[in-house]
């Protein structure tokens, strides 16, 4: 038996063990060409809104009251209220610019004391989610689906992607460096013209590692 028959079997043997054990494969296997240190922000609990839902919350469409660090993204004047089963949350966030289908992402935590079951999904992939009550001061609209936990991940500009040697959908370990140092696998990259070099990670997951504004995470691999 020679080696490529053992590393065969090998891969044969831990793909059956990954799948008896439920979990997903979900590191990218191509190598990482780049270490770059790579800013780790915090999004905490917040609201993108189609327009026809600001529209029956405020009466008006959205108001821009600051740029957040992605590009065209940004925070608004207006908040909202949500409203689960089990819980309520006031002054929630509420970031523009207005979107298709109106979309929560929240923590577990958050999700816990709401009472609503929701999934780690990558923004946009709403079909089948929870839903949810949303109030302002004028208004209120019961949401149908949209509620999900949102998966971690790296915004790159395609320039970024090639030097990293990465792909949309690629998925990565990162290290985060902290007084509570910790990797997290399964981050997803997403690439588009309009994304700058970031990495979002929610507050269960920058508690859980240590997290502070200072702190960078590095890709494994590289
Ligand atoms: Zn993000």
């Amino acid at each position: 038996m020679n080696d490529k028959n053992i590393n065969d079997i090998l891969e044969q043997v831990v793909k059956n063990v990954i799948e008896q054990l439920g979990c997903e494969n979900t590191q990218t296997t191509s190598k990482v060409t780049s270490c770059e240190s790579i800013p780790i922000e915090l999004s905490a609990r917040h609201a993108h809104l189609s327009e026809a839902d600001a529209l029956e919350l405020f009466g008006h469409p959205l108001t821009p009251v600051r740029e957040l660090s992605q590009p065209s993204q940004f925070l608004c004047e207006e908040r909202v209220r949500l409203i689960g089963p089990k819980g309520v949350m006031d002054n929630v966030a509420v970031l523009g610019p207005a979107r298709a289908s109106s979309q929560i992402e929240m923590s577990k935590t958050d999700a816990r004391t709401l009472g609503i079951d929701a999934p780690v999904r990558q923004s946009g992939d709403i079909s089948g989610t929870p839903g949810i009550i949303l109030a302002s001061q004028t208004g209120i609209v019961g949401l149908e689906e949209g509620v999900i936990v949102a998966a971690r991940h790296i915004h790159m500009s395609p320039e970024d992607a090639k030097r990293f040697g990465l792909a949309d959908q690629d998925k990565v370990s990162v290290h985060l460096d902290t007084e509570r140092p910790i990797t997290l696998n399964g981050v997803l990259i997403r690439v588009d013209e309009a994304f700058k070099l970031a990495m979002h990670i929610d507050p269960d997951e920058g508690n859980c590692a240590g997290w502070n504004k200072s702190v960078s995470g590095r890709i494994e691999g590289c």
